[in-house]
């Protein structure tokens, strides 16, 4: 497959409603969408990282730079090094995460770029993301997650709304003054349907009393308790805990994993193909989680219709064993960029069989959201 050209385009789309976690509240999306073309087709990726750097290190406006300065130039000179200068030809989109590690981290970045071509080449092939990337499933169970509010009346309601809506599993996020006595009301109201909740780093292992007093609640899990860095700390409060620990920020390769596994930091992996720099590694992490019996899940980043697809189609892959943060557009836009949108009936999602994404992206609702765009010739010596 040749990739003659790609496009970085910023995007910045409205959110229904804010969301608000450890980190504060996002009310809007500011992110990448990256095109990856062909003489005949297009491929979609899409870069999740925030507006600004407080989820990892990664935050949009660094992004387009790595993106643009190191990473488009870096596929350019694969084909000169190839011996066909200006002509980059990919057998497998694998190969990008090879041709990309002089890199160190910035795997939002990477991601992007990876995730365009994955599609571009699933178009060529006519198959599916889910069949390109392994998937097995034709259905995936989807949970959803809900942001910090500011009573427990408004927080029950909600929880409330989505058990009605069918979801799978209710996610919940907690910080410091909202977490013990707000998670009991949820539970009191809601004894059976299965909770979690999701701390986003933002405890220490100065608080492991309260992390003891959350296994009366009978979580399924507590998502990233300790420092976004961490695996040490959180071997040690599983040890001391019976809920299990799901990493997150800790994880960002494969690589991570296998010493959080080694180390006993956690028994479940929550799976964010941004986060862990692409899909090849994303296959890496859930064959590891396979093999050492980690339960692992699709987690998600308010992404746009082209990044939830591919999440989507990630979480089709045997080892996402729970259910993910892959809720329906319409939790998130008034209207989506793709057709049809990504929709959910009784908490499940049909893994769509049309090659590539599978969902057509609206050029005209992309272009009216893009405040920036910038193409980039591969043929050109
Ligand atoms: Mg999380």
């Amino acid at each position: 497959m040749r990739i003659e050209s790609l496009t970085v385009r910023r995007v910045q789309m409205e959110m229904l409603t804010p969301f608000t976690t450890s980190f504060g509240t996002q009310t809007h999306r500011d992110l990448l969408i990256v095109e990856a073309h062909s003489s005949e087709r297009t491929g979609y990726g899409e870069c999740v990282a925030m507006g600004a750097p407080l989820y990892s290190e990664e935050a949009t406006a660094t992004c387009q730079v790595v993106l643009e300065e190191y990473l488009i130039p870096m596929l350019r000179s694969h084909g000169a090094a190839a011996g066909t200068p200006g002509v980059v030809e990919i057998d497998h989109p694998q190969l990008i995460r090879q041709i990309l590690a002089p890199v160190k981290r910035n795997s939002m970045a990477k991601s992007a770029l990876e995730g365009a071509v994955w599609d571009l080449w699933a178009k060529h092939q006519g198959i599916s993301l889910a069949e390109a990337y392994g998937g097995t499933r034709s259905h995936i169970e989807v949970g959803l997650s809900i942001g910090i509010k500011d009573t427990d009346a408004e927080l029950v309601s909600a929880v409330g709304a989505a058990v009605d809506a069918g979801y799978r599993r209710i996610k919940i996020k907690i910080a410091p003054g909202r977490d013990l006595q707000m998670l009991r009301a949820v539970r009191r109201e809601f004894p059976d349907t299965p909770i979690m909740a999701d701390a986003n780093s933002a405890y220490t292992l100065a608080d492991v009393d309260l992390f003891r007093s959350l296994d009366e609640l009978d979580l399924m899990m507590i998502e990233q308790p300790l420092a976004h860095d961490d695996i040490v700390d959180h071997r040690h409060l599983q040890a001391q805990i019976r809920t299990p620990i799901c990493l997150d920020e800790s994880i960002h390769s494969a690589e991570d994993a296998r010493k959080a596994i080694e180390l006993g930091s956690g028994k479940i992996i929550n799976i964010k193909i941004g986060r862990v720099g692409g899909i090849a590694e994303s296959q890496d992490i859930e064959a590891l989680c396979r093999q050492h019996g980690l339960d692992a899940w699709c987690g998600g980043m308010l992404e746009t219709g082209i990044g939830r697809a591919h999440n989507v189609a990630i979480a089709s892959l045997a080892g996402f064993t729970l259910p993910g943060d892959t809720a329906p557009s319409a939790r998130y836009w008034a209207e989506d960029i793709i057709e049809p949108e990504v929709v959910m009936d009784r908490g499940v999602i049909e893994v769509p069989t049309a090659p590539g994404l599978g969902y057509d992206v609206v050029e005209e609702r992309l272009d009216a959201h893009t405040t920036e765009t910038r193409t980039y010739d591969l043929t050109a010596a």
